[in-house]
């Protein structure tokens, strides 16, 4: 039995940064800090830094007047930083800076006088986040159904932004969709907004793929980058399962297998991999291998919120 490991996997620049800006306004300004939404998708996280003195929110008139706010890796709407403002919150803004350049794209489209398809998935909060930095409606597509029945005013300005955790040949196949619909949309990289995190990821599946028999993805429900590797997974014909740690893990999966792929989520903290390594090992001996597949080494690193680097 051998366990092979994913390159890169696990934690990528954004969401580091996240969670360090949590740890930091804690020891900065003392606890509690509020923070809207989960800072990233996983409850080990979250629940490691409630221990430290975070309390999260959902929205921001639940947060006393004046509060240190953290706004998630996942960026919010214009409108959640007006309240935030009239409350008199004291933000820090956590967001990705992937997804903020997103937002920047989609607020010079809109300038530029054009009109906004968004490729995301409805309800996940950067798509809240990112529609919400528009004035005007943007027209969300999901899947190839909306790309084929979606109606634009005017077909000559229109382009496109996309959720920065999407499937990379998902949305190639949606923007095929929408080019030959709208020879005009305004041609770019399909894959231009999704992050380098969520494309290694990916292509670090793929090639584990080629020796799997089986993929364990370590990652939330409602982590978006997660459920993509899991899907990729099947898209390989592996049997796939997404698993918030090792306590998920059935034995009844392993029968007849011999090489386990496992890789975990951008929001998914590596000591959830040591322990879904140490249940296979208790579950079938020591003598399990581990090893890792060639893979890039990843290098992105994001400078803290300013209020709370050193000196400031
Ligand atoms: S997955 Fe990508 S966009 Fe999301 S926090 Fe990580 S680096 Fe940023």
């Amino acid at each position: 039995m051998q366990i092979i490991l994913a390159k890169p996997r696990g934690f990528c620049a954004g969401v580091r940064r996240a969670i360090e800006t949590v740890e930091k306004a804690i020891e900065k300004f003392g606890s509690p800090v509020y923070v809207r939404h989960e800072i990233v998708h996983n409850k080990f996280v979250v629940e490691s830094l409630k221990k430290k003195g975070a309390i999260f929110v959902n929205e921001v008139d639940k947060i006393p007047r004046g509060a240190i706010t953290i706004f998630s890796a996942h960026g919010v709407s214009d409108q959640v930083e007006e309240d935030a403002l009239k409350r008199g919150l004291d933000v820090i803004d956590a967001t990705c800076p992937l997804v903020s350049k997103v937002h920047r794209e989609a607020k010079k489209h809109e300038e530029e006088g054009y009109e906004i398809i968004l490729i995301g998935h409805r309800g996940h909060p950067e798509v809240e986040g990112t529609s919400g930095r528009v004035k005007k409606d943007v027209i969300l597509v999901t899947n190839e159904d909306d790309a084929r029945n979606i109606c634009i005013k005017n077909s000559d300005k229109i382009a496109f932004v996309t959720q920065t955790t999407l499937s990379v040949d998902d949305t190639k196949k949606i923007i095929d969709i929408l080019e030959e619909r709208f020879p005009n949309l305004q041609k770019g990289l399909a894959t231009k907004d999704i992050c380098y995190a969520t494309q290694n990821r990916q292509d670090a599946v793929r090639q584990l793929a080629k020796k799997a028999d089986i993929l364990l993805v370590i990652g939330a429900q409602n982590s978006s980058n997660s459920n993509r590797l899991r899907d990729l997974g099947e898209e390989y014909n592996l049997p796939s399962y997404l698993i918030n740690n090792a306590d998920d893990i059935d034995e009844k999966w392993f029968n007849n297998i011999e090489n386990i792929g496992l890789t975990a989520g951008a929001s998914a903290p590596e000591i959830l991999v040591q322990e879904v390594i140490d249940k296979i090992k208790k579950i079938f001996g020591e003598t399990v291998k581990v090893v890792d597949i060639e893979g890039i080494d990843e290098s992105v690193f994001f400078a803290l919120p300013k209020k709370i680097r050193k000196n400031s």
